[in-house]
């Protein structure tokens, strides 16, 4: 097998790219920091003005729920009690207005519909997000997989046909389309021998490549898998950015090397398909400079969605369990100084080229977003001109998305869509991931209290 393909560049490559940024970063000019900082305060309840009085009231509902800790960690079971109690139709008279109306967009396209367009009102653009959740174990046949596949093109479908926004994406998971088995036996294999790019790229034309450690069924599902992914790429080239999620670590560099073919097939000319990078990870920024590395010996455009990562605890009890080093970094300082230092570097390359790298900074954290915003107007870098946007989920953190929405930023929210059994296992992972940030949502709670009382002092005066 050829193996031109290094995914791995040499130390003094990586070296070179720091310097690089650091040498940028002197040259430019620093222009009124201050006023952007206050204006990117997030203290500001009029962000909600645009709300209704039934959405700040479920808003600030949802919200005190989640305050408590209790809940959130066992979601998943109260749920399930839930729903048994209650039956499938009193469960989803249930959870419809609330639950549901908070974090999930519609099941069918016109619901979808009307809630993209109450977005776009508010100056956010959406980032479909089809909701399938697999796990090790959890494999389903090749027929399930090309229902995934068709679950897909229809994403790319009605982010392109509907007028929603401009420059629309969507979030797409490998393992709703490759088995998580097969993500974790190229894994092994990856670490042992390096795979050519090339090779995937001709798999994904329809060839049939043999590769090598793989048996025969193993091989005739990853060239299946390899086709369904060329086939939504096809589908969503020059017209829809495909934003591909990090998953687990005993699976990512798979997902990555798909992806990176993926790239190197259709980012000929543009960042279609984009891959995630997640902050917690030790090795983060050098698989970020490593993809850097590649993208431009292979000459593709790089897009990247800055992650801090949504799997530590069970990252940390499997190392724990096979007695492997601990992959997240030590605290949450390490991660952000991990996250900041990822964000600094792609502002680096952005402001040198930004037609062939772009970055969605996904995060709900203000600090982050204040950094990049800061970043960006030191090194010159357009808020609108596409090359960076920011991306917060659906319900979360308004205050943050719709303060910099009205600042000029592009602001993408991550839309999952489907009816309330297909989108629970989703809400329950999404709940527990982001624990940490629902329960510090008390000030989006304030600024929600806040323009609650606002309207109810003029409702009183009128
Ligand atoms: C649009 C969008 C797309 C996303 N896609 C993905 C994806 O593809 N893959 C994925 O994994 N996640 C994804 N996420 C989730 C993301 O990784 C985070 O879980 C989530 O956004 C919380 O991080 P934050 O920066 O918003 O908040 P913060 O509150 O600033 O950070 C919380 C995060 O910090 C890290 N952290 C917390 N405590 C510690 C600790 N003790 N030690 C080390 N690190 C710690 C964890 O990553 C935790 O999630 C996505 C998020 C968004 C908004």
């Amino acid at each position: 097998m050829m193996m031109c393909s290094r995914l791995r560049p040499s130390l003094p490559r990586l070296l070179s790219l720091r310097v690089m940024g650091t040498m940028a970063s002197r040259t430019v000019v620093v222009k009124q920091p201050d006023i952007l900082s206050a204006n990117l305060a997030f203290e500001d309840p009029s962000a909600f003005r645009v709300k209704s009085l039934g959405e700040l009231l479920r808003a600030l509902s949802i919200f005190r729920f989640c305050s408590f800790p209790v809940l959130v960690n066992n979601c998943g079971k109260l749920m399930t009690i839930a729903r048994t109690l209650l039956g499938k139709r009193g469960f989803s008279l249930l959870l419809r207005p609330t639950v549901y109306a908070q974090f999930v967009a519609g099941e069918n396209e016109s619901e979808i519909s009307q809630s993209m367009g109450k977005m776009s009102l508010l100056g956010l653009r959406p980032m479909l997000a089809v909701p399938i959740e697999e796990d090790l174990g959890e494999s389903t046949g090749e027929k399930r997989y090309d229902d995934n596949m068709e679950a897909m093109l229809e994403c790319v479908r009605m982010s392109h046909s509907n007028a929603w926004s401009k420059d629309p994406m969507m979030q797409l998971k490998i393992t709703a389309l490759l088995s998580p088995e097969l993500c974790v036996k190229l894994t092994t294999l990856i670490a042992q021998q390096q795979y050519d790019l090339n090779l995937l790229v001709r798999a994904m034309d329809g060839e049939a490549i043999n590769f090598p450690g793989l048996d025969e069924s193993e091989v005739a599902h990853f060239l299946c898998g390899l086709q369904r992914l060329n086939k939504i790429a096809e589908a969503s080239a020059n017209k829809v950015r495909v934003l591909v999620d990090a998953e687990y670590t005993y699976m990512n560099p798979a997902l990555s090397l798909v992806t990176m073919a993926m790239m190197k097939k259709f980012n000929k000319d543009g960042a279609w398909i984009w891959n995630t990078y997640q902050c917690y990870l030790k090795e983060s920024r050098s698989l970020l400079l490593e993809a850097l590395h590649l993208s431009k010996t292979e000459g593709f455009c790089l897009g990247v969605k800055l992650v801090r990562g949504a799997y530590m605890d069970k990252e940390r009890k499997l190392a724990e369990r096979e007695g492997r080093r601990d992959p997240i970094h030590q605290c949450w300082e390490d991660t952000n100084d991990s996250y900041n230092g990822s964000l600094d570097v792609m502002l680096e390359v952005i402001s040198q080229k930004p037609e062939s790298y772009r970055i969605i900074v996904a995060s709900h954290n203000e600090e982050s977003v204040r950094r990049a915003a800061k970043r960006m107007e030191e090194l010159g870098i357009d808020k609108d001109g596409g090359s960076v946007c920011f991306g917060q989920l659906l319900g979360m953190c308004d205050h943050v998305s719709l303060t910099l929405a009205k600042e000029g930023y592009a602001v993408y929210k991550s839309v999952p869509y489907g009816s309330v059994d297909d989108t629970l296992p989703y809400l329950v992972r999404r709940a527990q991931e982001n624990r940490s940030v629902l329960q510090g949502i008390r000030k989006e709670r304030d600024l929600l209290r806040q323009e609650l009382f606002r309207r109810l002092r003029m409702r009183g005066g009128s």
